[in-house]
């Protein structure tokens, strides 16, 4: 593979995607510039820092079996703790509780699920329609926890069942049957088995790093700079469309001209600077709170766990270390709580999955963490990724519809190794042409 010289790329984003895409480029020789908004790399995984301590803001693992993780040098490697992903789930809908520490999907005993009750086909049109496959204690039970996080089923689109991990469900003791019925492409895409059932003897590997991912990000930017790549900070991007050129504006300050570009974050001013129809921007509203467990207790295994319950507002836990302490990160449905009440909720959770730490609440945030997309944002997306070329700039696709980062970092990356085959392509007929 060997791009052309003058092949420029611009990255809009310094979060995970953003800088693993440029890692990517660099390692093929190619120029690229990093932008980013605020003053430091990270996005959405940067720590949340209350008195002196360090958390991680909610679980996320990096995958060491996907091939973006072998871009990362030994010096970045040491750093990280390599463990098995392990998980568990709660789900407890009209007093029916069902405990797992084997996968994070919602589970339902086989008295309150059968097999026959499913309907015929599954419809992504909206989350409803998706829901509306399962058997009616499964849907209304999982429809009314959806609400719980101020999303309407109906108004957002059936694929966001991932994000909010609920795109499968597992059926306690049906294992056998649900095998048979996975080999229908709606019924695989809608039920799960774990993992350990399928693969017996394999293992999903994680990393986390061992000092916050604060200071993974130094250390991934002082290794981007080594590698060539022009990391600029304080960068917010806007880009105009002029003539027959883009322009990549920050701030008043016009920017070089580039011909490819990874928008790596939010894609509403991407879309406004190249006269897009708006996005509906539904947004799913969360709370999270911050906990140190005791030390005296000893250490904690890496853990995360997904709750699906109308006993409690608490949605996710997750278990872990940072700099040797135990910690634990709570997120809830957005609401004006008491903090010692999700205190006792989390107490009970705990001692459930099998924990025994004392817990001692530190501090909490508020945020909009969750975007889904509508339908109509889905074909506008899907428009936008579809353009690939837009005024002489190659615009990829930066997986604005996926939502975890190995989808969108995978997709990126396909799309880098086929431009560089169609310009391989390309200047091998300018050469046979200029032989002739
Ligand atoms: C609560 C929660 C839990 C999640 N858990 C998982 C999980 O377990 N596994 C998983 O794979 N995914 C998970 N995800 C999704 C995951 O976070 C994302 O897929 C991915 O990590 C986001 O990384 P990113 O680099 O794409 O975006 P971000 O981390 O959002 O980074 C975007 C960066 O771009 C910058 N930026 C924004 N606008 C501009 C601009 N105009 N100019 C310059 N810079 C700009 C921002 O400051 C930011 O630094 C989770 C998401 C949430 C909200």
């Amino acid at each position: 593979m060997s791009p052309s010289k003058s092949t420029n790329y611009l990255i809009v984003g310094g979060g995970i995607t953003g800088c693993v895409s440029a890692l990517l480029l660099a390692e093929q020789g190619i120029s690229v510039t990093l932008c980013e908004s605020s003053s430091h790399l990270g996005g959405i995984l940067r720590d949340h820092v209350s008195s002196g301590e360090r958390f991680f803001t909610s679980c996320q693992y990096l995958s060491v079996n996907e091939p973006w993780f072998q871009l990362l040098p030994s010096t970045i490697r040491r750093e990280l703790a390599e463990f098995e992903h392990s998980y568990g789930s709660v789900t407890d809908f009209e007093q029916h509780c069902m405990t797992t520490r084997s996968m994070a999907m919602p589970v339902f005993a086989t008295e309150k699920v059968r097999l026959e009750e499913f309907s015929a086909n599954l419809d992504n049109a909206t989350l409803s329609s998706r829901l509306s496959f399962y058997p009616e204690f499964v849907e209304k039970n999982l429809r009314s926890w959806v609400r719980r996080y101020g999303v309407e089923p109906e108004s957002v689109s059936g694929e966001n069942a991932a994000a909010l991990q609920i795109s499968r469900v597992h059926l306690a003791n049906h294992d056998a049957a649900v095998t048979v019925l996975k080999q229908q492409p709606d019924y695989d895409a809608s039920l799960a088995l774990p993992f350990k059932y399928r693969h017996p003897d394999q293992s999903i590997q994680a990393a986390l790093p061992t000092e916050g991912f604060d200071a993974f990000f130094e250390l991934l930017e002082n290794y981007m700079i080594s590698r060539g790549i022009q990391v600029m900070k304080n960068k917010p991007i806007k880009l105009r469309k002029n003539g027959m050129k883009i322009q990549f504006w920050s701030r008043s300050e016009r920017m070089d001209y580039f011909d490819n570009l990874i928008w790596a974050c939010n894609p509403n001013p991407l879309l406004r600077g190249l006269e897009f129809p708006a996005l509906d921007n539904v947004h799913g509203k969360s709370e999270t709170h911050f906990y140190d467990l005791d030390l005296s207790e000893g250490s904690v295994d890496t853990c995360y766990y997904q709750i699906f319950s109308d006993q409690t507002d608490i949605n996710r836990l997750f278990t872990y270390s940072v700099a040797g302490k135990p910690k634990l990160t709570v997120e809830c449905f957005a609401g004006n709580r008491d903090k010692d009440q999700i205190s006792t909720e989390v107490h009970i959770l705990l001692r459930k999955l099998g924990h025994e730490h004392t817990i001692n609440w530190q501090s909490s945030t508020k945020e909009k963490r969750y975007i889904f997309y509508s339908e109509s944002d889905k074909a506008i997306l899907s428009q936008l990724a579809a353009a690939q070329t837009i005024n002489n700039c190659r615009i990829l696709d930066a997986g604005w519809l996926d939502f975890g980062r190995n989808a969108k970092i995978n997709r990126i990356m396909d799309q880098i190794d086929q431009g560089n085959e169609t310009h391989d392509a390309l200047s091998g007929d300018i050469r046979m042409s200029a032989a002739s």
